[in-house]
């Protein structure tokens, strides 16, 4: 790079290939297998589509990854980091200093969080958010003159980050399996997902007996031992795992009857993706504390954070002293004035109401048609995220050996007919701009048809249907 220019000068693929292989190590990637195949570079963006070194246009169905709410190239996001990487592009928050962005940010994040929640904690990305959120919930507890009240129960196939206390909230059985997690004090149950249980009962009866799940291990743990539940309204990287309607409630039922604080995880299901500004809200349940990142900053800037309600805001106000915990970014000026311009347009383009009440439904109907393919078994969505089980048996449900990864089978299909569509094991998943018109929905759909169509094919050539 010419040391005049800030512009990164364009290589060819190869190139690219070549000098990623040799000294990026990327986030959850097989290095081998990935030097072997050369990674995809991607270029350029604007709305809902990507560009990639060779030219090909994609359309991103996942939102980067679950987090360009508003899509690519909103020039009110661009302007925003240009006026405040000049004026202040830096400074913490630490020693008795604050900057206007960060006050504005709360400030606004209070007025769009649910009832009670006044108070906001900045991190740098959604597993600080969680790291930060085991350290409040267990100083409360210390607070309350409880310190033995230490456990926080996650979910298995549960996902909030990937910092050794995010990995050990969340239930990925890969990640405990390296760097010696969980930590202690964590504990999982089962998840929320009926196509995955052995489906003897309905839906509903089902999530009941998920959320009894948390008071059967209350009960185990010792009810005094146990400081909080933590959960995603839907789960996401799990694949998009939307839990019965019963099974929040319940929940919540049982966070009270215990007393134990509910952990809200709304890193994907915040700022609109469900068609509430809280995923909480179309769940129906109030936690005590939410955590967030990705949609606040739809992904232009890193931002993350705990949105902290009344009855732990409340202790460690009143009764706490110093919170030992913070980050250098804690409240950074330039991502929270990129937030602040983001959740600014979520408002002015009213993306939340048009979830709930335009797209969400009409991305909803879509899906609906798409599940009478003879690949999918069961169709779920909330707002703008969905998930197609592919099923061996369209009759019985059955479902394919996983060591054929049908679900990679897909994928590949999606790669070369230019969707971005995620596999989680058999179950393909979306997650697209909240921007997203009828019309792109329309194309999308017509994509997710043909890349179905295409692995249907290729299956059956392999005479495995
Ligand atoms: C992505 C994600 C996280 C982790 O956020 P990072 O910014 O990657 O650290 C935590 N929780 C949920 C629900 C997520 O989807």
């Amino acid at each position: 790079m010419s040391p005049h220019t800030a512009q990164i000068e364009k290589r060819s693929t190869r190139d690219w290939q070549a000098a990623d292989a040799r000294h990026f190590l990327h986030p959850f990637t097989d290095y081998r297998q990935l030097a072997g195949r050369g990674a995809r570079i991607i270029e350029r963006a604007d709305n809902i589509y990507l560009w990639d070194s060779e030219g090909h246009k994609i359309l991103d169905a996942m939102s980067g990854l679950w987090c360009v709410n508003v899509g690519y190239g909103q020039q009110a996001l661009i302007d925003a980091a240009t006026r405040q990487l000049r004026e202040l592009p830096f400074y913490n928050a630490f020693f008795q200093t604050s900057t206007p962005p960060a006050i504005e940010l709360a400030e606004t994040l209070a007025e769009l969080a649910p009832e009670g929640f006044e108070h906001v904690f900045f991190t740098g990305s959604g597993s600080e958010g969680n790291d930060t959120i085991v350290r409040m919930v267990r100083r409360f507890w210390d607070l309350q003159g409880q310190p033995q009240r230490d456990i926080i129960i996650g979910r298995i196939n549960g996902y909030h980050g990937s910092t050794m206390a995010g990995a050990s909230l969340g239930g990925m059985a890969a990640m405990h399996a390296q760097g010696g997690l969980p930590i202690p004090g964590i504990a999982h149950i089962g998840q929320p997902h009926w196509f995955g249980s052995d489906r003897s009962l309905d839906r509903e009866a089902f999530g009941e007996q998920a959320a009894a799940w948390l008071e059967a291990k209350i009960l185990a743990l010792g009810p005094d031992r146990v400081a909080a539940f933590i959960g995603e309204p839907v789960q996401g990287a799990g694949g998009v795992i939307v839990p019965p309607a019963s099974y929040w409630p319940a929940i919540q039922r049982i966070a009270d009857k215990y007393g134990i604080l509910l952990v809200s995880d709304e890193v994907i299901c915040g700022f609109g993706r469900t068609g509430q500004w809280f995923g909480c809200q179309t769940l129906g349940f109030r936690p005590d504390l939410i955590t967030f990142a990705k949609g606040v900053s739809s992904g232009y800037i890193p931002l993350g954070g705990v949105l902290v309600g009344a009855r732990v805001a409340r202790a460690l106000i009143d009764q706490g002293g110093e919170f030992e915990h913070g980050f250098t970014y804690s409240g950074h000026p330039t991502a929270c004035a990129v937030a602040l311009a983001n959740l600014r347009l979520i408002r002015e383009l009213d993306l939340v109401r048009k979830v709930r009440e335009d797209i969400g439904p009409y991305l909803a109907r879509g899906l609906a048609a798409i599940g009478a393919h003879p690949l999918v078994g069961e169709v779920q969505h909330c707002g703008m995220m969905a998930a197609l089980q592919l099923v061996r048996d369209k009759h019985t449900l059955a479902t394919f050996d996983p060591a054929l990864a049908v679900g990679m089978v897909c994928r590949a299909h999606c790669f070369r007919e230019g969707l971005i569509m995620r596999a989680v094991g058999d179950r393909m998943i979306v997650a697209p701009p909240l921007v997203m018109t009828r019309e792109q929905v329309d194309e999308m759909l017509a994509l997710v048809r043909r890349c179905l169509d295409l692995s249907w094919n290729e299956l059956q050539e392999r005479q495995l249907l």
